[in-house]
């Protein structure tokens, strides 16, 4: 199958489909969508970027169009035949978003409900009616203990980024929720990663599943030109600033641990004179909302942002992302650096190692099973951290590592490495 004439998508979606650009379904998309058309439950591993949204946004907006199946036409009072839960508001609103470009040329109502911003629209618009409702847990749990959803009508249950559902703490209210569904239905789950967690919450919600898989990590970060360089801690903030002044990064997503330190990068490249703005869990949602319009406008070159904050924010033409520190975990690095290199465009991910992320550098290399090129050309190489083999063994919490990793032993410098645009890149 190699276009989207090909899956048995009613008319109007495939009209959105092309008024959207697509023109061939991705992977994970030609293998979800006709199991979920046959009405089959799916547990579906998939990263941001894969375009598994649409691959289970497509198939719920035939199904609600063509199967009425008893259910009135008319979106219901308070009352959704479909529920699609996501960890974070960006991603809640993202799929709504997507929700209602697919789904433009059909007359179905969705509705996005998520904290930190006020109640009162969401109720008007669960008064109103509607057909899907895309919610973070937290604000769905209030509306429902309010009275002002109920969920025994949902034919349909999406849950979408499970893994960080559950990294956020969200499983009680998830099972809360899940509690509240009719058993008859069905259950559509997806998570980047597959950890034994999951798997329980897997085992728990869904019917015998078709289990899909998109390209495991390693391909899919293929198209992501990526460096490290090797810098001392206190140097990262002069490095950045100094790599800025080359305006072939265009658009820049800069990665920091901690809301703090985002905002402390925000702050240095605004006092550099670069446009920059930061997103963590610590803003208000309309001030988070600010900075990625304005990220997305080109207004502002540079956004910094936190692992949680950056999930599912889904923005053209990231041209570089910079690990500002290194992630804890390699798929949070993965996760990082699938922000560029979209939808087919290249892209580049440098990122900033400094003495005590060496470990966290050497279980990212072994996860994606490629050594970072190291970008040893530029004033700011520390050559002593680069050479150190016991550098980061010992990490904050972590036990120390006494073993030789074959092959990790030693880092030779590689062939210097060019800041250039990235090639292929999408214009
Ligand atoms: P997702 O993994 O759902 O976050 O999607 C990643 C990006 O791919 C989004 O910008 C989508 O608009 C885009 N996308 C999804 N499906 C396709 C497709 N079949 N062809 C081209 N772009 C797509």
């Amino acid at each position: 199958m190699t276009d989207f004439s090909g899956l048995e998508l009613a008319q109007p979606i495939l009209r959105a489909i092309a008024d959207e650009g697509y023109t061939t379904p991705t992977p994970i998309q030609q293998k979800s969508i006709p199991s979920l058309l046959q009405g089959r439950d799916l547990l579906g591993v998939a990263q941001t970027g894969t375009g598994k949204t649409a691959a289970f946004a497509l198939p719920l907006l035939h199904y609600l169009e063509e199967n009425t199946a008893g259910a009135p036409r008319k979106a219901q009072h308070r009352q959704p035949r479909a529920l699609i839960l996501a960890p974070t508001r960006e991603l809640a609103s993202q799929i709504g978003d997507s929700l209602r470009s697919y789904g433009r040329h059909l007359r179905l109502r969705t509705t996005t409900v998520f904290g930190g911003t006020s109640i009162r629209p969401q109720i008007r618009a669960l008064n109103q009616g509607v057909h899907v409702l895309v919610a973070t847990p937290g604000r769905l749990l209030d509306l429902m203990n309010q009275g002002y959803v109920r969920l025994d009508a949902i034919e349909v249950f999406i849950l979408d980024e499970a893994d960080r559902m559950l990294d956020m703490g969200f499983s009680p209210d998830v099972k809360r929720i899940s509690a509240k569904l009719p058993s008859r239905r069905q259950t559509v789950m997806f998570s980047a990663t597959m950890p034994k967690s999951v798997q329980g919450l897997a085992n728990g919600l869904l019917r015998d599943p078709v289990r899909v898989e998109a390209a495991p990590a390693a391909t899919t970060v293929e198209k992501v030109q990526q460096q490290v360089l090797f810098v001392a801690k206190d140097k990262k903030r002069a490095l950045l600033g100094e790599l800025l002044n080359d305006q072939g990064i265009e658009r820049v997503l800069i990665f920091t641990r901690t809301k703090h330190g985002a905002n402390r990068v925000a702050k240095h490249l605004h006092q550099a004179g670069i446009q920059a703005d930061a997103i963590h869990g610590n803003k208000a949602q309309n001030a988070r909302q600010r900075a990625l319009a304005s990220f997305r406008s080109g207004r502002i070159r540079a956004l910094v942002a936190t692992d949680i904050a950056a999930r599912g924010i889904d923005v053209e033409g990231v041209t570089h992302v910079i690990n500002f520190e290194m992630p804890n975990d390699p798929e949070s690095y993965v996760h990082r650096i699938g922000r560029t290199a979209r939808a087919g465009a290249a892209g580049i991910a440098i990122s900033f190692c400094d003495h005590d992320e060496r470990g966290a550098l050497r279980d990212i290399e072994k996860t994606i099973r490629q050594s970072l090129p190291v970008f040893a050309d530029h004033p700011y190489h520390a050559a002593e951290i680069a050479n150190d083999p016991g550098a980061g063994k010992r990490r904050p919490g972590g036990r120390a590592s006494h073993k030789n990793r074959p092959g990790q032993r030693r880092r030779k410098a590689q062939r210097p490495q060019r800041l250039a645009r990235p090639t292929g890149e999408a214009a």
